[in-house]
C-alpha cells in the first residue's frame, strides 16, 4: 500500500480549489459578458490551479507532478473550449517551469489531458446534455495521462503503484463530477437569467427593445453626439377600425422591420408604446438627425403592407430632438414629443424638430 496521507490531503485540497473556481466562474460570468474573454480567463485560472496544486504537492511529498495538475488543464479543454485550453496550457507550463523542472514529457501529458477534455466538450455540445453519466465519462477521459503512464510502464503496477493509480483515477472521476455539476448549475442559472433579462427588455410583438430597455440604454450612453427620434404611425386607429386589430398588429410589425433595417449598427430603436417607436441615433448636429429621420419617413412611405388583397400605404410622423453628448431622458423626450406634435399638426407624414429646453426653462409651444 503506497497511498500516503499527504496524497489524500492533496486531493481534498484540490476539491477546494475546484469549488473556488466555480465561484470565480459565477463572478466572472456577471462581470465579463464576452464568451471568449470569459473562456480565456477561466483557462488562466485553471492553469494557475494546476500550478498551485503541483506546488503544494511537490513541496510536501514528491518531485513528480500530481495527476490533478493535468486534470485541471483537461477541465479547461472540456468546459472552456480551445481558448480555455490554450490559456490553461500556457499558464500551467509557464508558471510550472518557473518553479520546478518541467520535463517535456509533462508538457505532453498536459496537452494530452487538455485535448482529451476538448474532445469530450466538442462531442457533448450543447452543454444541456451533460448529466452525471457524461461527467463521469469526462472523469475517465481525463485519466488519459495516467493511462498513458501505465501503458508505458506496466511494471510499476506490479511494484505496488496499482492502489495509488486506482485511487487517483477514482478521485479524478469524483472531482470532475463535483466540478462539472457545480459549473453546469452555474451555467444554467446564468442562461435563465439572460433569457429572463432578454424577455424583460424585448417587445413581444416586434422583437424590438421595449420602453424598459430604453431607460437602461439612456443610462449607458457614452459621450457621442446623438439624437432622439420619436416615430408615430399616422391615423393608426383607422387601420384598426377598418381592417381589425390583427391587421393593425401587422402594420406595427411592418414599421418595426423598416425601422430596424433603416438604422445603422450601433444605433438603437425600441417600441415605446402602442404604435409609437423611439430611436437613438448618432448625429453630429440637428441637420444630420433631421436628414436621418427624413430617410426613415420616406422609406416607410414608399412601401406597402399586405392585408388580404389590399396593399396599404402607411406613413409616420417623426419628432426629432438633438441631444448632443448629454442625454437627459426627460428633457429629450419632452423635446421630441413636442416636435412630433408639431409634425402631426402640420398634416402628418412629416419630420419636425424641437430644441431641448435648458433646465427650468418653459417649453415653448407652436
Ligand atoms: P395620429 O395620426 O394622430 O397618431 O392618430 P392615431 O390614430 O395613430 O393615434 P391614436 O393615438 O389615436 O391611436 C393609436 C391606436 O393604437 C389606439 C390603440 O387602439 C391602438 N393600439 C395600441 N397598441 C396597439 C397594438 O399593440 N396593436 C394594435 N393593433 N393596435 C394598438
Ligand atoms: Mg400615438
Ligand atoms: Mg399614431
Amino acid at each position: 500500500m503506497t497511498l500516503a496521507l499527504a496524497d489524500i490531503l492533496g486531493k481534498i485540497s484540490d476539491l477546494g480549489l475546484l469549488a473556488a473556481l466555480t465561484i470565480a466562474f459565477r463572478e466572472l460570468s456577471r462581470l465579463v459578458a464576452h464568451r471568449t474573454k470569459r473562456a480565456l480567463l477561466m483557462g488562466s485560472l485553471l492553469g494557475a490551479a494546476a500550478w498551485l496544486s503541483s506546488y503544494v504537492h511537490t513541496t510536501t511529498t514528491a518531485t513528480t507532478l500530481p495527476h490533478n495538475a493535468f486534470v485541471f488543464v483537461g477541465l479547461a479543454g472540456a468546459f472552456f473550449g480551445r481558448s480555455g485550453l490554450l490559456t490553461a496550457l500556457l499558464v500551467a507550463s509557464a508558471s510550472l517551469s518557473l518553479s520546478v523542472e518541467l520535463p517535456l514529457t509533462d508538457v505532453v501529458r498536459f496537452a494530452l489531458s487538455g485535448l482529451a477534455g476538448l474532445a469530450w466538450g466538442q462531442a457533448l455540445n450543447p452543454p444541456g446534455r451533460r448529466g452525471f453519466l457524461a461527467l463521469a465519462g469526462l472523469g475517465m477521459v481525463l485519466n488519459t495521462a495516467l493511462a498513458a503512464d501505465i501503458l508505458l510502464d506496466p511494471n510499476a503496477l506490479m511494484a505496488g503503484a496499482g492502489t495509488e493509480a486506482a485511487f487517483t483515477a477514482l478521485m479524478t472521476v469524483l472531482s470532475t463530477m463535483f466540478f462539472g455539476v457545480l459549473l453546469e448549475r452555474e451555467r444554467n442559472i446564468l442562461d435563465s437569467e439572460l433569457r429572463l433579462l432578454h424577455l424583460a427588455n424585448t417587445d413581444e410583438l416586434t422583437g424590438l427593445n421595449n420602453r424598459r430597455a430604453l431607460l437602461d440604454i439612456f443610462d449607458g450612453l457614452d459621450g457621442t453626439d446623438r439624437a432622439l427620434l420619436v416615430i408615430d404611425i399616422d391615423n393608426f386607429k383607422s387601420v384598426n377600425d377598418s381592417h381589425g386589430h390583427l391587421a393593425g398588429d401587422n402594420v406595427i410589425r411592418h414599421v418595426a422591420q423598416h425601422l430596424r433595417s433603416a438604422i445603422r449598427s450601433g444605433d438603437l430603436v425600441c417600441r415605446y408604446g402602442g404604435e409609437e417607436f423611439a430611436a437613438i441615433i448618432r448625429a453630429k448636429d440637428v441637420a444630420e438627425a433631421i436628414a436621418a429621420a427624413e430617410r426613415i419617413r420616406l422609406d416607410i412611405e414608399s412601401t406597402r403592407v399586405r392585408i388580404g388583397q389590399l396593399a396599404l400605404q402607411v406613413t409616420v410622423s417623426v419628432g426629432v430632438a438633438w441631444m448632443g453628448k448629454d442625454a437627459d431622458y426627460t428633457n429629450s423626450f419632452d423635446a421630441a414629443d413636442h416636435a412630433l406634435y408639431k409634425a402631426k399638426r402640420s398634416g402628418r407624414n412629416q419630420v419636425a424638430s424641437a430644441p431641448l429646453r435648458a433646465n427650468g426653462e418653459q417649453q415653448l409651444t407652436g
